[in-house]
């Protein structure tokens, strides 16, 4: 089974000719609102492919936490973990311009209270789990703790977004770390000014990880551990929108490690799962069923 640890937010997303100047204001669009944040979009994720698959987050009392347990009761992702507290659940103000550009600002609410408490009281959740899957939109503390407790047999999975440094022992954990190029950029600070990807990732190794696999867009990716580097082949799709892609490659690539299949194959997997996601615009909205992940070009 996957446990996903992390946040869970409303996107509430206006089209805007171009995004205001400070004291400016524009009109927009209509508002839409939709579930978002990277726990619970994993969690979808992973459970639209036929995952058993819980989630350990943090919501409000209030019409947005309501909305994101119920897409993740529709998706089959079972919630005994999404604790409603006092604080607000999360939420992300987006704009987008004709260009898709888009500008985020995001109010952490519950998300910031999902503490190490909450991970420790969700120890039988933890421990019937192959594979734990956590992002950093929630504290950096909780993460750490989940590293604690992660039952004898367990493989945990990061991806390390937004950025920010990592202590040894979160990155000693990690099989594998997770990361887009923006991402590795980040954690590896001036190291990877000059190189490729390929240099980017056996660097990041080098940091403590198990393994690492660098998410290269439409690209692919690349897989670095003890037995070397190598590159998964992305698969050739008409991209509508990006949002969410990788999480939902980090939902499937957490969960074919859990079945039982190697890295490489297992990032190859996701890799058709990230492309299929970017066939369709949104992120929870546009993530595949197994067969169609099966379905596509190649499969
Ligand atoms: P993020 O969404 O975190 O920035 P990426 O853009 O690297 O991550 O996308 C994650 C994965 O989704 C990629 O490794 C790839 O498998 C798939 N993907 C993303 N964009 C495309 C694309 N345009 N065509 C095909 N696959 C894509």
């Amino acid at each position: 089974d996957l446990l996903v640890v992390g946040s869970a937010n409303a996107d509430l997303v206006i089209g805007v000719e171009r995004r205001p100047g400070p004291g400016e204001t524009v009109l927009g669009s209509d508002l839409a609102v939709h579930p978002g944040g990277k726990g619970a979009n994993q969690a979808v994720a992973a459970a639209r492919l036929g995952a058993r698959t819980a989630l350990l987050a943090r919501v409000g009392a209030d019409d947005h936490g309501r909305l994101l347990l119920e897409s993740q009761r529709a998706a089959g992702v079972d919630t005994v973990g999404v604790l409603v507290g006092e604080d607000p659940t999360g939420v992300a103000l987006i704009t987008v311009d004709p260009s898709g550009d888009n500008s985020i600002v995001v109010s952490p609410g519950a998300n910031a209270r999902l503490g190490p408490e909450d991970v420790r009281a969700a120890g039988s959740l933890l421990h019937a789990s192959r594979v734990v899957s956590a992002q950093l939109e929630i504290p950096l503390e909780t993460v750490v703790e989940v590293v604690r407790n992660l039952p004898p047999d367990g493989r945990f999975v990061l991806n390390p977004s937004p950025p920010r440094p990592l202590p040894a022992e979160v990155l000693a954990a990690c099989d594998p770390l997770i990361v887009n190029e923006h991402e590795a950029r980040v954690i590896l600070g001036d190291a990877c000014v000059s190189g490729e990807p390929a240099d980017w990732a056996r660097i990041l190794l080098a940091k403590g990880p198990r393994s690492v696999v660098v998410t290269l867009g439409a690209q692919g990716a690349l897989v670095a551990s003890a037995e070397g580097v190598s590159r998964v082949p992305s698969v050739r799709v008409d991209a509508v929108d990006t949002t969410g892609a990788g999480d939902a490659f980090t939902a499937a690539l957490a969960w074919r490690l859990g079945t039982g299949w190697d890295l490489v194959r297992a990032a190859a997997y996701a890799a058709r799962v990230g492309a299929a996601a970017v066939t369709r615009p949104g992120a929870q909205a546009s993530y595949p069923t197994a067969a169609e992940v099966d379905a596509l070009d190649g499969g």
